[in-house]
């Protein structure tokens, strides 16, 4: 406890005590000089020390310095350390050190990106980030994009100026008059749409139940034969990167189908869009530019920290529209003000690392890091395929592989066991109606070694 007259005073005082900020970035240092040789997963120990901050909120302050030793003693073992590149659950991604050291800096100058007046920087950088994914992802020249939280908040974004616009194209303003009574919009969707694109769907008061399914093929593609005739009413869902097995959509095809009965079609890729940033594999993303707003992740495959997705859309109007706000206090400019983009209005400035991330690597830094993960991703499936009892169920065409073993107790049993041996991290799906070990490689730090040491727990698992 300081002993200070008031809590402004020692305030001021932390405020120019460097030795805080110091320890907060070397613990942060040593996290990640540290991350190749630890758990991957925090032992039962470490999170049983939770417990400690299981309390009422103090009475009176605590000392800034003991506060980030209680984090960094607490809650430092507990964490999961997606930083290790063995780190293979759900579908995440790892930070390039640049995009972290600028949104380190960053969140020093503690930026407000919903207008250009209240942070000229934050604006500027979203606008050259958005000019860079245009030219990247060869997307519209008149695009734009909303810097938001992820890609959950970008399939929401990019549905909302989809429900917009096809109700405008039927003479109803959706904003004006709501969804009551109003003209019935078309849902298409293939039967292995992301969950968060059924969120949204539900979000907007479009209904689950309204969603026209279409039949997918073994490796989880819309079959362009069962997709029915689409109209000026529908919004056609495609998909960039399935979340177990990777695969995408038959873009090129569906697109123009779409644009001939003036259907909108949205695009969620959230981390499988950046397939198309690489000669080698952008032929798994053809026609993606055809789509009328899509969605990608920042904090995925392009490993900034969290939270990072973009929402990009064709149609400035029914974006901004959607989404729009005003009020007597709002100073519009004529720079970019990011928050007719985006659902939010305070907001913090994603655009800095992003910028930063994409400056640092390049064009073919990008390309790069990104084939790296599917060739990690093929290794592995290589290495494990060529031990007795496991199967690759999937086309590696990305960078997920699901794993399968001869039963489905079998498969939960060996990834428990991986799970417990903490070389590496895996989680479990269903495919096919088969229980299936999910291994998704989304970070530039896994390297040859991580894929062979994690293959080699994997076997210790089944035969252990
Ligand atoms: C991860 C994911 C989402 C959700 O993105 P968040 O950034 O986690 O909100 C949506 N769609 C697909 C295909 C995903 O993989």
């Amino acid at each position: 406890m300081h002993h200070t007259e008031s809590i402004q005073h020692a305030m001021f005082l932390d405020n120019r005590n460097k030795a805080l900020f110091e320890q907060a970035q070397e613990y942060g240092f040593k996290y990640l000089e540290e991350a190749a040789s630890r758990n991957v997963y925090p032992t039962e120990e470490a999170i049983a020390q939770l417990a400690f901050f299981e309390e009422p909120l103090p009475e009176s302050p605590t000392a800034a310095v003991e506060v980030l030793d209680t984090l960094q003693r607490y809650g430092g073992p507990a964490t999961v350390c997606q930083a290790s590149g063995r780190y293979f659950g759900f579908v995440t991604g790892g930070m390039v050190p640049a995009g972290l050291a600028a949104k380190t800096l960053a969140a020093y100058w503690d930026q407000n990106s919903a207008m250009y007046v209240l942070s000229p920087v934050a604006a500027t950088l979203e606008h050259v980030v958005e000019q860079w994914l245009k030219e990247l992802f060869h997307f519209p020249t008149d695009a734009v994009a909303g810097f938001v939280s992820g890609s959950s908040a970008a399939n929401l974004c990019g549905l909302a100026a989809a429900r917009y616009r096809q109700l405008q194209k039927l003479n109803w303003d959706v904003n004006e008059k709501g969804l009551f009574g109003a003209p019935r919009l078309r849902i298409v969707a293939g039967n292995q749409a992301h969950s968060t694109i059924l969120k949204a769907v539900a979000l907007l008061g479009l209904g689950k139940d309204q969603i026209e399914w279409v039949d997918t093929d073994a490796q989880g593609r819309i079959i362009p034969e069962q997709v029915p005739l689409l109209d000026a009413s529908t919004i056609l869902i495609l998909q960039a990167g399935n979340v177990n097995s990777g695969s995408y959509d038959d873009f090129h095809t569906l697109c123009a189908q779409a644009k001939a009965a003036n259907a909108w079609v949205h695009i969620d890729g959230a981390f499988g869009l950046w397939a198309a940033v690489v000669p080698q594999l952008n032929h798994l993303t053809l026609g993606i530019e055809g789509g009328d707003s899509w969605a990608l992740d920042g904090h995925k495959t392009l490993n900034t920290p969290y939270d990072s997705g973009i929402v990009m859309c064709a149609d400035k109007e029914a974006l901004t529209h959607a989404l729009h706000m005003s009020g007597s206090y709002i100073v519009k400019s004529d720079h970019r003000d990011g928050m007719y983009y985006t659902p939010e209005m305070s907001r913090t400035s994603r655009g800095i690392e992003l910028w930063a991330t994409l400056k640092y690597l390049g064009k073919t830094g990008l390309q790069e890091m990104i084939l790296g993960m599917h060739q990690r991703a093929c290794q592995f499936a290589d290495e494990i395929s060529r031990i007795e009892g496991f199967t690759v169920l999937n086309d590696v065409v990305f960078n997920q592989v699901l794993v399968q073993c001869a039963t489905d107790a079998l498969t939960t049993q060996t990834m428990q066991r991986v799970q417990e041996q903490r070389a590496c991290w895996v989680g479990g799906s269903v495919w096919n109606n088969r229980k299936v070990i999910r291994v998704s490689i989304c970070s530039w730090v896994t390297t040859a070694a991580d894929i062979t040491t994690s293959v080699q727990s994997f076997a210790q698992a089944l035969h252990a």
